[in-house]
């Protein structure tokens, strides 16, 4: 087929075009893109002919999250094994819902479950769900927790849904991420009425400072702070608290991908006590978007929580995906899973690991050196860092992100404005590093020059 012959053109040239087109898309490409604006065509165009104009004006619109010199957000990049499965996976169009549907995709789905529990060293009656993120996630297992919870209360979540129903209290650190709020939201908890435990200068929940609680409570831990990459102390936390009516959830959205490291594996310890964790496929495994899973020890309460029945669905005998998440038709997650970790194996996937928290630490050490302050403990692949104060700092983030060798956002640290790298893609390569160090340093000198005042020793 045509289109098939002018995609693998298309999608080759932007590969190897990324690597020295600006990380960052162009006044100009920016400009260009809105040449796809227009009125809803009258007339049919060919497919050929939309995969060409999408190129011409689309991919120089891209930021190039896939290279090597991409450290905004927590991101990841896409592995060549997991990113050509998922095309295929695409050129299958699989609803992977059902396994009468998709034995393919229920099989790998299988398959990278029973890796990933013997990855990360969980229960292997362990229910594992494949979602979008670690947003999806978080919102999954919290409605096991609430199916849980109040079914030991007594009461039928599912079917009286959360009016006159026994409170649940909700315990999370100060520095939880903002997307486990909605979700916590989302689930009928109440973003206002949560339990917010003070957490320490690196992010981290304050054990001591927990409060005693009685009745139904989820309390809410994380791997992985998305700035400073600390890691909540999981397993002291698990084996002290009142377990009876508590469910206990892990945020590791990226963090959890530490624990394939055996150099690295301490700071998770204690994953194996919670009652559920959610993950991201798409950030550290470098799966691509959108990709994120779900552990709940307790199949059973999973699998009731999110029960749905129909006359058409078949009795369930064996692993159903869409008994495991929220969705019902969805495309095959498991197979860009699958391919990452049997491209990577144990070694490749946490030698990916360490090579990005080598690759941090480099950036600390670099910058510290000039004379920059590390606002973090680098115990994982994420920076912090201040070029002076808040308008210097602002001033740097903006003159890295438009010379375009690599590009860093913002972020606020415990009140103070800092630059956070995280470097998260299996493509950075010491070269990389050295090159977009150079550019930060550079931009660092150019803004201070700027702004009259000394230059630090360098
Ligand atoms: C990124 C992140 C999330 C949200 O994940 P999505 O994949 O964007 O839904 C949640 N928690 C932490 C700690 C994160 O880093």
């Amino acid at each position: 087929m045509n289109i098939i012959n002018d995609f693998a053109e298309i999608a080759e040239s932007y590969i190897s075009e990324s690597k020295n087109n600006p990380v960052y898309p162009s006044r100009e490409s920016l400009k260009k893109m809105h040449e796809l604006v227009e009125p809803f065509p009258e007339n049919p165009m060919d497919a050929s002919g939309v995969l060409s104009l999408l190129n011409a004006k689309g991919s120089r619109a891209t930021v190039k999250s896939t290279g090597g010199r991409y450290f905004g957000f927590v991101c990841g990049g896409s592995l060549p094994a997991a990113m050509s499965a998922k095309l295929l996976a695409t050129v299958w169009d699989q609803n992977a819902g059902l396994s009468v549907m998709s034995p393919i995709a229920a099989l790998l789905e299988e398959i990278s479950s029973e890796w990933l529990l013997n990855i990360f060293g969980l229960p292997a009656n362990t229910a594992v769900g494949f979602v979008t993120g670690a947003t999806m996630a978080n919102f999954t297992a919290l409605a096991a927790a609430r199916h849980s919870l109040l079914k030991k209360a007594g009461w039928d979540a599912e079917g009286q849904g959360l009016f006159n129903a026994p409170e649940i209290t909700v315990i999370t650190g100060d520095e939880v991420h903002v997307s486990l709020l909605k979700a916590l939201n989302l689930v009928g908890f109440g973003r206002e009425r949560i339990v917010r435990v003070p957490s320490d200068n690196q992010g981290r929940i304050m054990a001591e400072k927990i409060p005693q609680f009685k009745g139904p409570t989820v309390l809410c831990l994380q791997a992985g702070n998305v700035n400073s990459g600390a890691f909540d102390p999981i397993e002291e936390i698990c084996r002290n608290v009142n377990r009876e009516n508590t469910w206990i959830h892990i945020d590791g959205a990226f963090g959890l991908w530490a624990g394939v490291s055996e150099k690295l594996r301490h700071l998770v310890r204690g994953i194996e006590l919670a009652d559920s964790i959610g993950t991201d496929a798409h950030k550290w495994l470098n799966v691509p978007y959108d990709s994120g899973l779900v552990f709940v020890k307790d199949k059973q309460t999973l699998l009731t929580a999110l029960s749905a029945s129909a006359a058409y669905l078949p009795e369930i005998s064996q692993r159903e995906p869409l008994q495991l998440v929220p969705d019902m038709s969805r495309q095959a997650r498991g197979v860009p899973i699958w391919a990452a970790l049997k491209s990577l194996g144990r070694k490749g996937l946490s030698d990916m690991i360490e090579s990005n928290c080598r690759h941090a630490r480099k950036f600390a050490d670099g910058l510290k050196k000039a004379g920059f302050t590390i606002l973090n403990d680098v115990v994982i692949n994420q920076v912090l860092v201040s070029f002076g104060d808040s308008a210097t700092t602002l001033g740097v983030i903006k003159r890295i992100q438009e010379e375009g060798t690599c590009w860093c956002g913002g972020t606020n640290w415990q009140g103070k404005t800092a630059m956070r790298i995280s470097v998260s893609s299996w493509a950075t390569t010491d070269e990389d590093v050295n090159l977009s160090l150079a550019a930060m340093l550079g931009a660092a000198e150019k803004e201070i020059k700027n702004q009259g005042q000394p230059i630090l020793n360098k």
